[in-house]
């Protein structure tokens, strides 16, 4: 049985869920222990919740959903799927083209969306941006995320613009949420926490059903339903700023379980207030026309820097 904020060890856990049957996961935020069947239900009821309670869906929309072939993504289909509401899913995949790392995760992407009957479109950086992440990591001395994320954010709203849709999910769980607000405050951007709240046509909306889900309960439900994972991270993964908020995040929760949800709660709470005021003007990028705040976006800079 595993723990969710919690140590495994504690003879006070129950070890049964409430029906009788042997539990799968303890909750300590609500002292409760689930088996399979009622950890699911759980598991996408409050999936289901999140969706209504922030307006992320409705009839007729046309959705993306971002699936790089992790866990987070491919729980994202299922759940999104499970919600049988009347909206249409096409999943997205960008290549980034990392050797020995992406053609496993994106064998994943197009089984799961088999499985779920779900039309699949893959994008790779190769084509958009000239180059593959591995041939960009041997040129430059920046940290390779830094290109990474900039290319595969651009690149995920141009395929959902491409695509018609009006909507673009993706898989960040609760863990992410609370790395994302640290992240933002140790650079001292604190402004980065409310650009996902402001409305603009340029951008296709952002939504995160996960965004309440703690990543270990995000795991157990893709044990539980089956999916194939690879558990190797990406090799650049060491480089990420992230990696190391992750490592000081998942120590603190051990220390002081429910810090993750508190620090995610801090994120929305500021993300509802400083999106107020993000009133910065969008523009249109001179090169492709891709919405930016400059006269030229960071894609076509990443872009024309990689060409020279
Ligand atoms: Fe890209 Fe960095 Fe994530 Fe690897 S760890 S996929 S380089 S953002």
């Amino acid at each position: 049985m595993i723990c969710v904020n919690g140590n495994s060890t504690d003879k006070r856990i129950a070890d049964k869920c409430s029906c009788g049957n042997a539990a799968v996961i303890f909750l300590h935020y609500t002292n409760r222990a689930l088996c399979e069947k009622h950890f699911i239900e759980m598991f996408d009821r409050r999936v289901g919740r999140i969706v209504r309670e922030f307006s992320m869906l409705k009839k007729g929309d046309r959705v993306v959903v971002g699936v790089s072939g992790g866990k987070d993504s491919c729980v994202l289909l299922h759940s999104l799927v499970e919600l049988n509401m009347p909206v249409e899913l096409i999943a997205v995949t960008i290549d980034e083209g990392i050797k020995g790392y992406r053609e496993k995760t994106l064998k994943t992407a197009k089984k799961e969306c088999e499985k779920l009957g779900i039309e699949h479109k893959i994008y790779s950086f190769k084509d958009a941006a000239g180059k593959t992440m591995d041939q960009i990591i041997k040129e430059k001395k920046e940290i390779p995320c830094s290109y990474c994320g900039v290319i595969r954010r651009y690149m995920l709203n141009k395929a959902a613009k491409d695509l018609g849709a009006n909507k673009l999910a993706i898989g960040h769980n609760l863990d992410d949420i609370g790395q994302t607000l640290l992240m933002n405050i140790m650079r001292n951007e604190p402004l980065r926490i409310g650009r996902g709240s402001v409305d603009n046509n340029e951008f296709v909306k952002r939504i995160r059903p996960l965004m309440k889900t703690p990543e270990k309960e995000v795991a157990i439900y893709a044990m539980l339903k089956k999916i194939e994972l690879d558990r190797k991270d990406c090799p650049y993964a060491h480089f990420a700023f992230r990696s190391h908020v992750r490592k000081l995040l998942n120590e603190t929760e051990e220390k002081y379980p429910g810090t993750k949800f508190k620090v995610a709660n801090s994120y929305f709470e500021m993300e509802k207030t400083i999106g107020k005021n993000c009133t910065g003007k969008i523009e249109k990028c001179n090169e492709c026309g891709q919405p930016c705040s400059e006269n030229i976006c960071m894609f076509c800079k990443m872009k024309n820097d990689l060409l020279v």
